[in-house]
Order: structure tokens, then sequence, then C-alpha cells
């Protein structure tokens, strides 16, 4: 069989297209939708699916905007919008983050809601995949503004969402605080004999009102879980190796905690309020604390650092560029914090053997091509970062059942479904002798390809 691989789209044309052009879809190469799709659609040609499954994955089912207003403290009133977008639920109910942030826009919150469709089915969880976002930027809001503007999006998509229909979980710039909010408006909107079981609504709740233990960890040790199954084959076992991060919030911190607690060493980070480095390892527990204290990583203490002596309180480690992070020699590079950050440009600054993708398509088309022209093994996200998504569905069952896990539950379970997946990964890499992109989508798109098969298309 010949070597098989996604190549990055060129400004003039993507791979896919024929598909593209049958839907009237625009060629934007810079555009994070269809980069997605397009690649989504390269693997779907590797594996032979039929055309008509390749043309009902390239658009979402549902894209809903909304726009509502909330009086803000001020006395003022701010009109805000919404998105929520369902890309597919052949699997089960859609089933995927809301962001809040002030750069949503729908082709992200469509671009996400297609790898969410991906990773469920990768993971082979019955989920099938949506996304949501609200265009705001939550740390300009204080605590009862932010309540507010979480019940009115609720509400405001209340008829589209359910516990069987779409489930939302927490992503960027929300959390289990949020959650709570979200499952209590919708329980109250359910009212009578519903109203318990509709808090079945949203995955992420705290632990008392439903959530699962261990959820709040659940996607850096889902990462953490991947890497431990694969390095040590690529002979890079996990005690003593070096690792950086970029983005140290819920995704950056777990992984980088859980990863130390295996004998591996931090040597750099990087976040919105800056970078730093310390060759001889950063406590990613204390620096966590420190985060969750001041909201980033400026001022972390060179007290804190693993081998620092406590006398220079200067700085945390030594503060460094954004071109010094990336230039740091590593075993493994971990982007946790946005999209499309590892591009043309910065990615032959990488300094990594492997990387494994916390955060959500974090690499460009562009940026990939370079990094596997480098040698670069690149973990893709709707693998690494699977964790989330799989213990939320296990709080789905745990609230649908109304018996809730232990923790050692938890764990074994997240970890079952993660080295299957990443097996299945890896199969499909040797079997179609591609990158790990490509083979994890082929993975999942066999899976999904399967279920139609046996449903047909209605009517
Ligand atoms: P978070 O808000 O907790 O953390 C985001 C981190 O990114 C913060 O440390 C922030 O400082 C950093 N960041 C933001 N802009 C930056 C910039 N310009 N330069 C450097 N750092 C920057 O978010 P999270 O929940 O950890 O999510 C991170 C990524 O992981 C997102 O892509 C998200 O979609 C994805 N993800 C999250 C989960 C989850 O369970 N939280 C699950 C799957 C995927």
């Amino acid at each position: 069989m010949s070597k098989a691989s996604i190549a990055a789209p060129s400004e003039q044309e993507f791979q896919s297209s024929s598909v593209f052009d049958e839907l009237g879809m625009e060629r934007d190469p810079n555009n994070l939708y269809l980069q997605i799709i397009d690649a989504v659609l390269q693997a779907a040609d590797i594996l032979e699916l039929p055309h008509h499954l390749k043309l009902i994955l390239a658009q979402p089912k549902n894209e809903i905007m909304v726009h509502f207003p909330v009086q803000m403290n001020d006395g003022n009133y701010r009109l805000i919008k919404g998105y929520r977008v369902q890309h597919n639920n052949v699997l089960g109910p859609y089933k995927g983050g809301i962001r809040f942030h002030q750069d949503v826009h729908l082709d992200d919150v469509k671009a996400l809601s297609a790898l969410m469709t991906m990773k469920c089915s990768l993971v082979r969880v019955p989920f099938g995949g949506g996304k949501g976002g609200v265009k705001i930027n939550p740390r300009e809001l204080a605590q009862d503004e932010l309540m507010r503007v979480s019940r009115r999006f609720i509400t405001a998509i209340a008829q589209q969402i359910g516990p069987d229909t779409d489930i939302p979980a927490p992503d960027v710039g929300t959390n289990s605080q949020i959650m709570a909010w979200f499952a209590d408006t919708y329980m109250n909107i359910a009212g009578g004999t519903a109203r318990h079981d509709a808090a079945r609504v949203v995955t992420g709740k705290p632990v008392e009102m439903g959530g699962s233990l261990g959820r709040e960890k659940a996607t850096g040790q889902g990462l953490v879980d991947v890497v431990a199954e694969i390095l040590p084959n690529m002979g890079m076992p996990l005690e003593g190796l070096k690792f950086s991060v970029l983005g140290f919030g819920n995704v950056g911190s777990w992984a980088g905690k859980l990863l130390q607690e295996r004998g591996a060493k931090m040597v750099a980070v990087m976040d919105h309020t800056g970078a730093l480095r310390n060759d001889e390892g950063i406590d990613c527990a204390l620096l966590a604390e420190h985060c969750a204290e001041t909201g980033g990583i400026a001022g972390f203490n060179r007290a804190h650092c693993a081998t620092g002596s406590g006398a220079n309180t200067n700085a945390g480690a030594e503060v460094i560029t954004e071109e010094e992070f990336y230039k740091t020699p590593v075993d493994l590079f971990v982007p946790a914090a946005l999209e499309q950050m590892i591009t043309a440009e910065n990615a032959d600054w990488i300094d990594a053997k492997v990387i494994a993708e916390g955060a959500n398509a974090p690499t460009t088309p562009m940026g990939e091509r370079r990094l596997l022209a480098n040698g670069v093994e690149i973990l893709p996200a709707i693998l690494c970062n699977a964790g989330g998504v799989t213990v939320s569905y296990f709080e789905w069952v745990q609230n649908k059942s109304a018996h809730p896990w232990d923790l050692e539950k938890v764990d074994e379970e997240l970890n079952r479904h993660m080295v299957l997946a990443a097996r299945r990964t890896q199969l499909a890499k040797h079997r179609y002798e591609c990158d790990l992109r490509t083979a994890a989508y082929i993975a999942a798109l066999e899976h999904i390809g399967k279920v139609y098969g046996h449903r047909g298309i209605f009517p």
C-alpha cells in the first residue's frame, strides 16, 4: 500500500475540493472548520467511506446562533451572542463543551463540534459531536454578571439541548460553577417530575450535585494515559522525560502534575502571562497553586522550583521569551492553550521528539507539515484530549443510574478507554501507513461508517 498522509491545503485548494464544490463551501485556507473537514475527508478517502457519508460529515446538522440581553452591574444592558453547533448524532446525543471567550466565532465552534464527533467515536463513547460558545470575556465579569450570562444562554438554547439530546460541558473560560448554573437553570425550565433527571443535561458539574469524581483532572489524565501507552514503545520512558507545556490551565496543569508524578520533569511553561524555564524542573503542583491564586504563571517564585534554593526571590524559574520557550529542548511538548498556536512560523523552533496535543486543533496544517518534515511525532488532539469527554460520559452514566462511582473505578475505566483508543490509532497508522492524526480520524470514521451502514439513511 502506498504511503498515505494528509497534506496541508495550499492557498489554492483543499484536497477534498469535490465535496467542497458539491456543497458550495468556500475555500479559505485559514478557516479552521475547512481545515479540519478537509483532513477528515482525506481520511475518509483513504478508508473509502461512501460518498454520501462524506457529504453528511462535511456540514453540521444544526448551527444555532442566539442573542440575549443581560443587565450588567453598572445598570447598562449588553446584548450577547452565543452559539451551539450540533455536528452529528449518529452515535448518540450531541456532546461538547461551551466556551466563554471574547474571540468565539461560528466557524471555530463548528470546527470544534466536528472534532467532538471524531473524538467520541475514537474513544467509543455513545455520543455525537457538539460545541458551544458565548462571545464574552469572563475575566471582565463579576460573579453575579457571569451567573446571569450563563442562565440566559442556557435559557436561549433550552429547546435545542436536553439530557438525551445535547449535553454541554466545560471548555475554555467555563468551569464547574458555570455548569452548576447551567444545570440549575435547565432543571427549573424542565420542572415537574423531570426536574431531577434534568441535571443530566450538563456534565462537569460539582461533585456535590452529581459531578463525577475525577472529572476535573480527566483531560490531563487521559493525555498522560496516552503518552504512557505510546512513548515507552518509542524508547522514551516517562521517568526522566523532559517536557514543556503551552497553556497551564485545566488541561496543561493536570497533564503537568500527573507527568511529574510519574517521574517526568517540566522544564518550560508558557501561558498568557509569560514564559518560564528551569532545566532542573518546575514544580507543577506548586505552579498550579500559584496560578489559582494569581491567574497565571507570572511571578512564580524561584523558591518554588524543584531544586530552587529559595534564596533568589527574583522570579519563578528564569523568565524567558516566547521564542526561547518554543526552542527549549524537550522530549515531549504539550500544547494545552488555544487553537492554531503552532504555526509555520514557530514550528521550526520546536525542539521536541513528540507533541501530545492537549488543546483542540493547536497545530495549523502548515505548522503540522513542517513538524512532520522535521521528524516530530504528533499525537493528535482527538486522541490525547478525549479523557474529558470520556469522564463526562461516566458522569452521565452515573446520573442515569443514580449510582456514583469511586475514583478508582473512574481512573481505571478512563485508562481502559484511552489505552484502547491509542491502540486503535496505532493500528490504523500501521494498516494505512499514515501519520497518527490521519490514523485517529480513520479509526473514528470506521466506527461511524459501520453505524451508518447498519442504520441506513432515513427514510
Ligand atoms: P483553561 O482556560 O483552563 O486554560 C487555558 C490556558 O491557555 C491558560 O493557562 C491560558 O493562560 C493559556 N493561554 C490562553 N491564551 C494564551 C496565549 N495567547 N499564549 C499562551 N497561553 C495562552 O482551558 P482548558 O480547559 O485547559 O482548555 C485548554 C484547551 O484544551 C482548549 O483548546 C480546550 O478546548 C481543550 N480541551 C479542554 C478540555 C477540558 O476538559 N477542559 C477537554 C478537551 C479539550
